[in-house]
């Protein structure tokens, strides 16, 4: 069966079928950004032996007070390929500058070609509304590219660090974190240099108060987009 015409029958509420290997995209602006909101949910997945790859737009250069950005880009880089081990992901990076990201022609048709060449099934991406424009940036770049992919792939947006960076974050979708929780907890602080300690307890927060919403210990909350094929949630 083509992955078109898997989609075209994916049921409206399905689940990820045992029998499917999926590729899964997780877009952010920094690393951290998909550790951070998509974590437990990234663990599941894997877990369920599906390829996921964390698509960063940049390497977060501008994230360490007192470090130039490419000592700063270095140890972030290290940062998310330790994270993406512990999730058992692949890191991939999309080439903007921390704090600058454009979005123009070049950029929506250049960042298209990375999105196409992973040939995603399932793409999450930070949720346009946000107090960082390198977040926003990457959502429209991701629904950009998703439209001219004809909407092939599902295409979810997650929530990060709630009143801080996303904002207006209504969930149409949970997934139940809390076996992986710990697995996502470990991936978030091998972010070493980004205060771990202050950003993971506002995200827990979040995951225990999405997961008394949706009757689970912990969960991490979604928006579907509207037209997304099927539901492809772990
Ligand atoms: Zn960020």
């Amino acid at each position: 069966m083509s992955r078109r015409n898997f989609l075209a029958g994916a049921p409206a509420l399905g689940f990820v079928p045992a029998t499917k290997k999926l590729k899964v995209v997780v877009a952010g602006g920094h690393p951290g950004d998909p550790e951070y909101g998509c974590g437990g949910t990234i663990a599941k997945y894997s877990g369920l032996g599906h390829d996921v790859t964390l698509l960063y737009l940049n390497r977060g250069e501008k994230g360490c007070p007192g470090k130039t950005p490419k000592a700063c880009g270095s140890t972030r880089v290290a940062e998310a390929q330790r994270a993406c081990e512990i999730l058992k992901a692949q890191a991939r990076f999309a080439d903007e500058t921390d704090g600058q990201a454009v979005v123009d022609q070049a950029h929506y048709e250049a960042f298209r070609r990375i999105l196409e060449s992973e040939k995603p099934d399932v793409v999450f991406t930070q949720w346009p509304i946000d107090n960082h424009r390198d977040h926003r940036a990457t959502s429209t770049l991701i629904y950009d590219a998703w439209l001219r992919m004809n909407k092939r792939s599902a295409l979810y947006y997650y929530e990060v660090s709630d009143g801080e960076d996303t904002l207006m974050f209504h969930p149409t979708d949970y997934v139940d974190i809390t076996q992986t929780e710990p697995r996502k907890r470990t991936a978030c602080y091998a972010h070493a240099s980004q205060s771990p300690d202050r950003f993971y307890s506002l995200q827990s927060q979040v995951a225990h108060f999405r997961g008394i919403e949706s009757g689970h210990a912990q969960a991490e909350a979604f928006i579907r987009q509207t037209a997304s094929p099927g539901n492809f949630l772990p």
